[in-house]
């Protein structure tokens, strides 16, 4: 069809390659014992009560969700401490990240993030005719929040902190980011993403509801994709005051969230000693992984998240279509040019020796 009839701003965006099926691999490779660690999913799946919950969703699929999931606002409401107006459910995260591009951004709106961050900020920005801005990570890969101050303008509308950071897994001090907001003029709305924060471990941790509470304008992001499990159903929620929400209820579409997804999203939350487990073994497992990594001289950067970003002082394209030779997919951090990094989601015990395995075979050819 020809291009002319494209909106021009849709000419600029470039597909989201995710990590590669794992049916790709046994097609391309031949293998069958496949553990994909690229996405950071959660290898536990979803707790068995959000399965039996969705069940039992299915056989009501004839009727339309409830559009503002009032049901389950109300129980991240108790959870939070919050009221349920100050949430907004969405089709995942992701899709709260477009929602917020068409609620906020006019043309020639000026959007900061960091860089290398999650990509869909930028395509939301520049689908809606924005400018994204892209402001470089410290070098110990944190987002510099003293350098996106320097780079707003009077033509700034939003400013994403991702935290912790996907690619790199690191994370800002809960004190970094509210002298931050004090800072940030009333014409910036600041976007905090934290759909890895439930894999925070550290006690005195302010998150983004913490700093709602207190009355910082800002939103925050989170899904039921990573820790919960449920990154097929899609959900995600925004969290803020109703003022600022206002213009995100006003374009999210009503039917936004299936009945399937809302609940298992529920059944997840009336569950939390599901996902506690599922969060001790993660950090078990990735307490283990740091010291595997350690022995083979990788730098292990950030492991704040359900991933861990690592440096294998090496070319990482080619450790990575070793690891893929052994069945294991993992994501390679050149897409943000970083050519010898990788991101490793943390699996299960189980899947984590298969990798271990699987480096320790390619290392030990390499050092003959
Ligand atoms: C996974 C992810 C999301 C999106 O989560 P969904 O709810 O699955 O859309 C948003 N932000 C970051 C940083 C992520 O890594």
């Amino acid at each position: 069809m020809a291009k002319n009839l494209w909106r021009k701003e849709i000419d600029q965006l470039t597909p989201y390659v995710p990590g590669k099926p794992i049916e790709d691999v046994k097609r391309e490779y031949g293998i069958t014992d496949i553990t994909r660690l690229a996405s950071n999913e959660s290898p536990y799946g979803p707790s068995p009560k959000a399965v039996d919950a969705m069940k039992e969703a299915v056989h009501k699929s004839w009727l339309y969700p409830e559009p503002t999931c009032r049901n389950l606002r109300e129980k991240l409401a108790t959870r939070h401490d919050l009221s349920p107006e100050q949430f907004v459910i969405g089709n995942g995260a992701d899709h709260l990240i477009t929602l917020i591009g068409h609620a906020f951004i006019n043309k020639g709106d000026e959007v900061i993030y960091g860089m290398p961050t999650f990509m869909s900020y930028r395509e939301s920005t520049l689908s809606m005719g924005g400018i994204p801005v892209e402001v470089p990570l410290t070098d110990d890969f944190v987002y510099d929040l003293d350098a996106i101050e320097e780079a707003i303008t009077e033509n700034t509308k939003l400013v994403y902190i991702c935290n912790p950071n996907n690619p790199t897994g690191t994370i800002l001090d809960s004190d970094q980011i509210v002298s931050f907001l004090e800072k940030v003029p009333s014409h910036v709305l600041v976007i905090l993403d934290e759909a890895y924060i439930d894999f925070i471990t550290e006690k005195d941790y302010r998150t983004g509801v913490e700093l709602i509470k207190e009355d910082h304008r800002l939103i925050s992001l989170r899904t039921f994709s990573k820790l919960h499990g449920l990154a097929g159903t899609r959900v995600g929620f925004a969290i803020g005051n109703e003022e600022i929400l206002a213009p995100l209820k006003a374009v999210r579409p009503t039917f936004e969230v299936n009945r399937i997804a809302i609940a298992g999203a529920e059944a997840s939350l009336d569950n939390p000693s599901y996902s506690e487990k599922v969060l001790e073994k993660i950090v078990s497992e990735t307490e283990r992984l740091s010291k595997v990594y350690n022995d083979y001289g990788f730098d292990v950067i950030g492991t704040h998240a359900n991933f861990m970003f690592i440096d294998v002082k090496q070319d990482a394209g080619e450790l990575m279509e070793a690891l893929l030779k052994k069945g294991l997919i993992v994501r390679p951090c050149a897409p943000w040019g970083l050519k010898t990094h990788l991101r490793i989601t943390v699996g299960t015990p189980e899947q984590n020796n298969h990798l271990i395995e699987a480096i320790k075979d390619i290392m030990e050819l390499e050092n003959i």
